[in-house]
């Protein structure tokens, strides 16, 4: 043996003492019920699996709203349920139109791109929402066979809210649509069947409130079709469709699941079938406006205009004079609640998905961060938006 033992230290010397209240733009905290399946290990194949697969599939196709849409899940980050649906619906050559918002819509189009797709984007800059217009405009022009979008934009917090109009447009000219839903499933409608979606993805770590690494995406009838009819054989091999349904639909091996982030999705899922999706379409809701009201009350602004400002993730701009990251570590060292910056922009961002959609996380949060802001030489109103945040969240009945 050439190498000895290295010297590390246990995980207590690494961890905080008090784990930070995660409300960034994830992952989110989780619930004991899903921490506690987190913690178990069960033959990935079986009776008891088969038991648990069944009731992941109907609870997800009441989450994606949908009545008979194929769903699979993936071991790996919401990054692989995205590359999954793209590399599974795109052949050498398919001719893609990728919605760009941002950093996450971006990524979809590359995925398209690296599997060989005729990729053409529509780039909606800034921090605006996609309109029906533009869509049909460039659907009529580029004829694509798929188009991808992002429900929500994490990274600049802009919400695609036309995104029903959209589908039925891309609908109307035959094409399959993808949809991003990570950071929003869950968090406010999506109707699979109703819109006309072709596939959703999304993780476990965000509006779902479970843990990262073992996602969801679902497949309508019509892109099942497509999948099964493709003639370029799958370069990827853990993220073929074909072969995830053995695992998913037939009761045989793909690959060893992840059974223990299974069993953790299996309660997230259980806990939102529990709650009802609009109980918690309301909570989440609330909690975002309540938020955002405390935050404008402080003095702040948020980054994104009303009409495209998404709720499940919420961009503050940093005031002059202040710098986000010792804001953010402040908030970490002093208050134990880590919130994120963004990607190249002077923001700060708020998670508002899941567990974080609760009144006394968003009390702790936006004390934390008005308290840092004037630790670190701003100057924001802390009692108003404090105010403001009891007021909003008790006219709309609590959370
Ligand atoms: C976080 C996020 C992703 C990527 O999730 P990973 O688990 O990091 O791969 C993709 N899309 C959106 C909209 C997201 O918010």
């Amino acid at each position: 043996m050439r190498h000895s033992p290295p010297a590390v230290v246990s995980l207590d010397a690494i961890l905080p003492e008090e784990p930070l209240l995660m409300m960034g733009a994830g992952p989110v905290p989780i619930p004991a019920r899903v921490a506690a399946a987190n913690s178990i290990v069960i033959n990935h194949l079986g009776e008891t699996m088969n038991r648990v697969i069944e009731q992941v599939k109907v609870m997800a196709r009441y989450v994606f709203q949908t009545g008979n849409a194929q769903v699979l899940g993936v071991a790996g980050p919401a990054s692989a349920a995205m590359e999954m649906a793209v590399c599974n619906l795109v052949e050498p050559g398919t001719k893609v139109l990728a919605i760009c918002n941002g950093f996450f819509s971006q990524r979809l189009a590359e995925m398209a791109n690296r599997c060989g797709a005729d990729v053409v984007t529509l780039d909606v800059p800034g921090t605006r929402t996609t309109t029906p217009d533009e869509v049909e405009a460039a659907i009529k022009r580029e004829r694509p066979a798929l188009v991808t979008l992002v429900q929500g934009e994490t990274s600049n917090t802009v919400w695609n809210r036309y995104l029903p109009e959209i589908c039925a447009i891309a609908r109307s000219h035959g094409c399959l649509v993808v949809v991003d839903a990570v950071c929003t499933l869950s968090t406010m409608p999506m109707d699979m069947d109703d819109w006309g979606v072709d596939s959703i993805i999304t993780g476990g770590q965000k509006g779902l409130s479970s843990i990262p690494g073992v996602s969801l995406l679902s497949f309508s009838l019509e892109a099942w079709k497509r999948i099964e009819g493709r003639n370029a054989a799958m370069a990827h091999w853990c993220l073929d469709a074909r072969l995830a349904d053995r695992f998913w639909n037939k009761n045989s091996y793909h690959y060893t699941a992840p059974v223990s982030g299974i069993l953790a999705l299996h309660e997230a899922l259980r806990l939102i079938c529990t709650e009802t999706l609009p109980a918690r379409f309301h909570r989440h809701e609330l909690c975002s406006q309540a938020l955002q009201r405390g935050i404008e009350a402080m003095g702040l602004d948020l980054l994104v205009p009303e009409e495209a400002r998404l709720s499940s993730v919420v961009g503050i701009k940093v005031p002059a004079g202040v710098s986000g990251e010792e804001v953010r570590r402040y908030m970490s060292r002093v208050y134990k609640v880590e919130i994120s910056g963004a990607f190249g922009l002077d923001i700060l961002r708020i998670g508002q998905m899941g567990e974080q959609c609760r009144a006394h996380t968003i009390f702790r949060t936006l004390h934390a961060f008005g308290s840092s802001i004037n630790a670190v030489g701003g100057k924001v109103d802390l009692p108003s938006g404090v105010a403001e945040l009891e007021r909003v969240l008790t006219e709309g009945g609590g959370a």
